[in-house]
C-alpha cells in the first residue's frame, strides 16, 4: 500500500521516541526516563482558568493569530525580555505548530539549515518535509554553540540557522558570548536566526541568555506546554522584530488554512499563564538535576546538563541503541542518541520523574555500565 503514500512522507521515520513512549505502556512500573514533560500537573489556578474560559463561552475560534488579549501580553514580556519595539506575535499548536509553519513558510527546496547535533528531532523531518537540506555541525563532547564551525558551513544557500537554548537533548545552556559571536557571524552574512526557547525557564545556573537582544533577524520560539505542565494544551508561540512582519504574516496565513487557530479556551488561560511563577518547579528540577548528575557522573561520561530536563549520556560500548536495549529489558526506558544526532554513542535520558524513580534508575543503569 506504499504506493498511495506521498514520496514526502515516505522520506521521513516516525518519532524514535514515541515508539519507546508507546513500549512504556506495555511495561509494569518502568523507570520512564523516556518522555520529555514534565511530571507535576498543571497548577491548579491555571486549571481554573481554563475552566473558567469554558464556562464563559470562550468555545468558538479565536482569530487565526491568536486571541487579542494574549497576543498583546506576549508582545509585552517580548518587547521587555529583548528590546524589540513592537514584536509581531502569532500563538501557534504548540511550538511543534510554530515550527511547522515557520519552515513552510521560509523554505524552499534546496535551501540548507544550519542545525548544531545533536538536535531536536523534529527540525530533520520539517527540513525534509519542506525540501530543505539539513546541514549538522557536530558539538560532541561539550555540547557547546560551535560558533566557528558554524560560521565554516554557511554557503550561498544557508537559509536559517537553528539554536535550541536550553537544549533538546543535551541540557547545553549556550552562554551570552557564544550567542554574541554568532550573531555577529548571522549578520555578516544576512542569515536568519531561529530560536527555540521552549525550555528557558529550567536554566539551573543562572538565566538563559538569548540571541534576540543582540540580533533582530531572529524568530522567536516559546511555548507554555512545559514550563507549565500543559504539554497536551498545545500552546506556543512565535515572535519576530516589526521589519521581520511578513514572516508572521505568512505563517498566519498557514494557520488558517490548516490548524485555523490554537485552542481558544486555553488561550485564554495562557494570559494567566504568564504572570505565574514557576520558580518552585525550577528549583525542584534543579535537585533532579543534581541528583541524576552525581549519581551517574562517576560511572558514565557525561556533560553537567545546565538546562532543560535532559542528560545526554556516552553509552559504554560501541553503539547506544545495544546499551538502550539492555537497559529497558531491565525496566529502564531511555532515547538511544541517534533519534537526535547523526551519531549513536549517547542516550538520552529525561530526568522528569519522581526523585524516587531518579534513584532507582540511576542504580539500574550503574548496574549496566
Ligand atoms: N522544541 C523543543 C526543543 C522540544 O523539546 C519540544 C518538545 N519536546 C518542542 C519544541 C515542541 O513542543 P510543543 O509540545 O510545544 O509542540
Amino acid at each position: 500500500m506504499k504506493e498511495y503514500i506521498s514520496d514526502r512522507v515516505n522520506h521521513i521515520d516516525a518519532s524514535g521516541i514515541r515508539k519507546v513512549f508507546a513500549l512504556a505502556e506495555t511495561m509494569k512500573d518502568p523507570v520512564n526516563f523516556s518522555i520529555g514533560q514534565p511530571h507535576f500537573d498543571v497548577p491548579e489556578e491555571l486549571k481554573e482558568e481554563a475552566i473558567k474560559a469554558v464556562k464563559s463561552g470562550f468555545n468558538k475560534y479565536s482569530q487565526t493569530a491568536g486571541d487579542g488579549a494574549l497576543l498583546k501580553k506576549i508582545a509585552q514580556s517580548i518587547q521587555k525580555e529583548t528590546g524589540w519595539k513592537n514584536p509581531q506575535v502569532i500563538v501557534t499548536g504548540g511550538v511543534s505548530g510554530g515550527l511547522m509553519l515557520a519552515f513552510m513558510s521560509l523554505i524552499n527546496p534546496g535551501d540548507e539549515i544550519i542545525i548544531p547535533d545533536p538536535y531536536f528531532v523534529i527540525y530533520k523531518h520539517l527540513a525534509t518535509l519542506a525540501g530543505g537540506k539539513c546541514v549538522f555541525i557536530d558539538t560532541y563532547p561539550n555540547f557547546e554553540l560551535p560558533v566557528e564551525k558554524i560560521s565554516r558551513a554557511i554557503t550561498k544557500k544557508t537559509k536559517l540557522i537553528i539554536i535550541n537554548s536550553p537544549n533538546n537533548p543535551t541540557g547545553a545552556v549556550y552562554s551570552q558570548a557564544q550567542l554574541k559571536a554568532l550573531s555577529e557571524i548571522a549578520a555578516r552574512n544576512q542569515i536568519l536566526v531561529m530560536s527555540d526557547q521552549i525550555y528557558d525557564k529550567f536554566s539551573y545556573d543562572g538565566n538563559c541568555p538569548s540571541i534576540a537582544p543582540f540580533y533582530e533577524n531572529t524568530i522567536l520560539l516559546k511555548g507554555f506546554g512545559k514550563s507549565y505542565a500543559m504539554t497536551g494544551w498545545r500552546l506556543g508561540y512565535a515572535v519576530v522584530p516589526e521589519h521581520l512582519k511578513i514572516i508572521i504574516e505568512q505563517m498566519t496565513k498557514i494557520q488558517q488554512y490548516t490548524f485555523v487557530c490554537a485552542p481558544t479556551p486555553f488561550q485564554k488561560a495562557a494570559i494567566a499563564a504568564l504572570d505565574y511563577d514557576v520558580s518552585s518547579f525550577v528549583a525542584e528540577y534543579k535537585t533532579k538535576r543534581d541528583i541524576l548528575y552525581e549519581g551517574l557522573r562517576e560511572s558514565f561520561e557525561l556533560v553537567k546538563p545546565k538546562g532543560s530536563f535532559y542528560a545526554f549520556v556516552k553509552a559504554p560500548g560501541p553503539n547506544s541503541t545495544k546499551f538502550v536495549e539492555k537497559a529497558i529489558a531491565n525496566n529502564v526506558l531511555i532515547i538511544p542518541g541517534n533519534v537526535f544526532s547523526e551519531k549513536d554513542t549517547h542516550f538520552r535520558i529525561s530526568y522528569a520523574t519522581t526523585d524516587d524513580k531518579i534513584k532507582e534508575g540511576v542504580r539500574i543503569l550503574k548496574s549496566l555500565a
